[in-house]
């Protein structure tokens, strides 16, 4: 079987459907490039055959896109030259693709050849995009569920099987540009909008839609095969052109802070493609594309954000239990993630039992996906049925006894360990025994809040990030006793809400905010020694962190710093290691400046809680150093804060597996994503050069920074983290 069929029909039409074998979408692999060129080339010779329709065997989507692996395997294949193997391995896909748009035309006349129509049932990404922009039109199924894009920019490559230079050739650089920068998918009506595809049809007529046209005897010559064509918007230097292109790179570089090398080049490609012939901008594009993928920073991605994220949904580290799927769920705890994660579970379908001290305070927390679903149906994302459907999942309330039948409940309530025994205790007493008791703690150990419960193996931490609905990473943690079916059970809720999931050990603040603390705290060390604010949070944005330190404090609440700085140290005692860190925070407190919620922080705030700029009163208690660090220097240390305590949280086996370091860092806290998380980076940049520059920082800065024994031993052996203990999650 291969995953490419051809059908010929009396009426001169040839379908050629795809239909990937074992996978629920359609992927491209290099047998299936190799198939569909069979087929393409037998459509063209068969003299009986008119046209084609190139569709899709699997129902509600066209393609999800290219196995990544491909590229690996183009690299590898090609030994000691993998830039000259990526780029010939590329330009075979160019080949491909440009054969099914010339469909047989002389090369000259433009004379002769095939329709070649692609109908696309729904979801149509990366090379399933690709694929249809070389075909003559594109028809799409009116499947509002359906998206329609390009998304190679998210995983640090861009789209570079022609897509880049098609697209902008037909919508021109500024319409394609939210397209492949911000890798932006659409509904089928919104792509034809964009003038991505052409038509839209009920989905049950899409063949004949197709059909008809390519018996319709089309006009099949690309605009940028004919003579005379002219890029919409103009190129480069034609006076529109100019402005989008200066404007594009000023954009780019404003977004991106210059640290993603993917953004970059595929706006090299756009621009010196521009400037050529169709078949030299094609040649252009491989080239920036090797160029992208022979970046470590690109491999590096891929595997973190594509091939490590999907195993880790899929199950990667899930015990072998039977199927734990959630389908009522007690929520305890209204307040604000109680609220998002009764959101999350009602969106995937499952009862919610919503509980809160006080009615309306369940109310509230209700009224949280109320408001959700509004916004939704606003923005054309939901209809009133979804909403009320939605909302008949949720029940809000303060009757322990309502949470009878559930299967999973997710405590939510103040961060008191008494508070949090008393409810397990009550609950436990209405659910049956086979129900699992999750907390969302941030900081206070599972095995500790485990005692509540008299079945600790039924015990867990599932640990959301805030907003519930926008983060995507989910930390499980396992207490002393947790049994596998409690983390088979975390798991698949996870999966049922469609979200990332990390499996760590319980160990003060977990992983993710064990790695954010160093972050921050390294930010307010600086400050106490007077480098200048804006120095410190540009080096983090330019390392591509969302935020920098003294912005996120600020997000976060001072005082929620202050409470933690005071819990740490008590249970430390003599050990506190961050006695310069709190004299920061503690002064921020006692002048009042709590962060944006109290408009006063380390910026200045308007009424509306917009920033200002920098506090210029800090200078007062810390005044500017004379001499400011390098850029460079800051860098480093906030990177080498988090990343050691990475490497700190896997030898102690809080963390057991690299790839969720990697993937948790950037779905939790937006790590550096063109690293590919603090493992992938330390490989980047060598163990021995890191082990080398953690000693400099230790001599110079303190002890935070010194080489852990597990990073010393891989240095001397020249060891890298994925060499040493990537398994299955070998590089892409
Ligand atoms: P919150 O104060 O907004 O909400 C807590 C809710 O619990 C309140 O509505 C309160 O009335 C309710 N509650 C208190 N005692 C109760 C009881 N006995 N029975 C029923 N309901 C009770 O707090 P939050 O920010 O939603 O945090 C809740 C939990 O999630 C905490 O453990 C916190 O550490 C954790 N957490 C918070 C964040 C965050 O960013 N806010 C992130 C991850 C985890």
């Amino acid at each position: 079987m291969t995953d490419f069929t051809i059908q010929k029909h009396a009426d001169g039409v040839a379908i050629i459907t795809w239909d990937t074998q074992g996978k629920s979408m359609n992927v491209m692999n290099a047998q299936g490039f190799l198939d569909l060129e069979a087929l393409i080339d037998d459509a063209l010779a068969d003299d009986a055959v008119k046209g084609v329709i190139l569709t899709s065997g699997k129902p509600g989507s066209f393609a999800g896109g290219m196995d990544l692996n491909i590229i690996a395997k183009m690299r590898d294949d090609a030994g000691d030259n993998p830039a000259k193997g990526l780029f010939d391995g590329v330009m075979g896909m160019h080949a491909i693709l440009r054969k099914i748009e010339r469909a047989g035309m002389d090369p000259k006349t433009n004379k002769g050849g095939k329709p070649i129509a692609a109908a696309l049932p729904g979801t149509a990404l990366g090379i399933g995009l690709e694929i249809p922009l070389a075909c003559h039109r594109i028809f799409a199924a009116d499947n509002p569920s359906a998206k329609i894009g390009l998304p190679e920019i998210m995983v640090g490559i861009f789209p570079g099987a022609g897509g880049t230079t098609r697209l902008v050739r037909k919508l021109g650089a500024m319409a394609a540009s939210p397209l492949l920068l911000e890798g932006k998918l659409n509904d089928p009506k919104k792509a034809k909008a964009a003038g991505v595809v052409d038509e839209v049809v009920p989905a049950d007529h899409l063949i004949e839609k197709a059909r008809e046209w390519v018996l319709s005897n089309p006009e099949i010559v690309k605009p940028w095969d004919d003579k005379g064509y002219k890029m919409p918007g103009g190129a480069p230097y034609h006076p529109a052109g100019f402005m989008t292109f200066v404007g594009a790179s000023a954009m780019v570089n404003g977004k991106t802070q210059g640290a993603f090398p993917a953004a970059k080049a595929l706006l090299s490609a756009v621009y010196e493609g521009a400037l050529v012939p169709f078949d030299t901008a094609l040649k252009i594009e491989a080239r920036w594309f090797v160029n992208v993928l022979m970046n470590p920073s690109s491999s590096a991605m891929i595997r973190s954000l594509f091939i490590n994220k999907e195993a880790l949904e899929k199950g990667a580290n899930r015990p072998d239990v039977p199927d734990q799927r959630v389908k009522k769920v007690g929520v305890m705890g209204a307040g604000m993630m109680g609220a998002g994660i009764a959101l999350v579970s009602a969106m995937a379908g499952m009862q919610v039992v919503l509980i809160d001290q006080k009615q309306e305070a369940a109310d509230k927390g209700k009224s949280y996906t109320a408001d959700f679903m509004d916004q939704g149906i606003k923005r054309g994302k939901a209809t009133a049925e979804k909403k009320a459907a939605t909302l008949d999942l949720i029940t809000a309330t303060t009757d322990y006894a309502a949470l009878k039948g559930c299967d999973l409940i997710i405590e939510a309530v103040f961060e008191d360990p008494a508070v949090k025994a008393a409810v397990t205790k009550e609950v436990l007493k209405v659910v049956g025994e086979d129900c699992i008791f999750a907390t969302n703690t941030s900081t206070l150990p599972i095995s500790e809040l485990a005692k509540a419960s008299d079945n600790a193996e039924n015990f867990i931490g599932i640990h959301f990030f805030s907003p519930v609905e926008k983060m995507m990473l989910v930390e499980i943690i396992k207490g002393q006793k947790t049994g596998p079916r409690a983390v088979a059970k975390a798991l698949d809720y996870v999966r049922q809400i469609r979200k990332t999931p990390i499996v760590v050990n319980d160990a003060r603040f977990f992983y993710c905010n064990r790695c954010i603390i160093p972050y921050i705290n390294e930010g307010l060390r600086m400050v106490a020694e007077g480098v200048v604010p804006a120095l410190i949070d540009n080096a983090a944005r330019q390392l591509g962190f969302p935020v920098g330190p003294l912005q996120l404090v600020d997000e976060t609440s001072i005082d929620l710093g202050a409470k933690i700085a005071r819990a740490t140290k008590a249970a430390m005692g003599d050990a506190y290691p961050d006695a310069a860190v709190d004299e920061v925070i503690f002064y921020m407190e006692g002048e009042g400046r709590l962060g944006r919620k109290s408009k006063a922080g380390f910026f200045d705030y308007d009424d509306k809680g917009k920033r200002l700029g920098y506090w210029p009163g800090l200078a007062a208690q810390y005044p500017r150093a004379a001499e400011q660090p390098d850029l460079h220097e800051v860098q480093q240390r906030l990177m080498f804060a988090q990343v050691l305590e990475a490497v700190r949280a896997l030898e102690e086996g809080v963390l057991e597996d690299i790839r969720e370091g990697d993937v948790g860092a950037i779905l939790a806290w937006g790590f550096a994503p063109w690293s590919g998380g603090p493992f992938a980076w330390l490989d980047i940049i060598g163990t021995p050069y890191a082990a080398e520059r953690c000693d400099q920082l230790a001599e110079q800065f303190g002890p935070r920074f010194a080489t852990p024994k597990l990073l010393r031993e891989m240095a001397d052996k020249t060891q890298s983290f994925y060499g040493r203990f990537g398994g299955q999650a070998a590089a892409a």
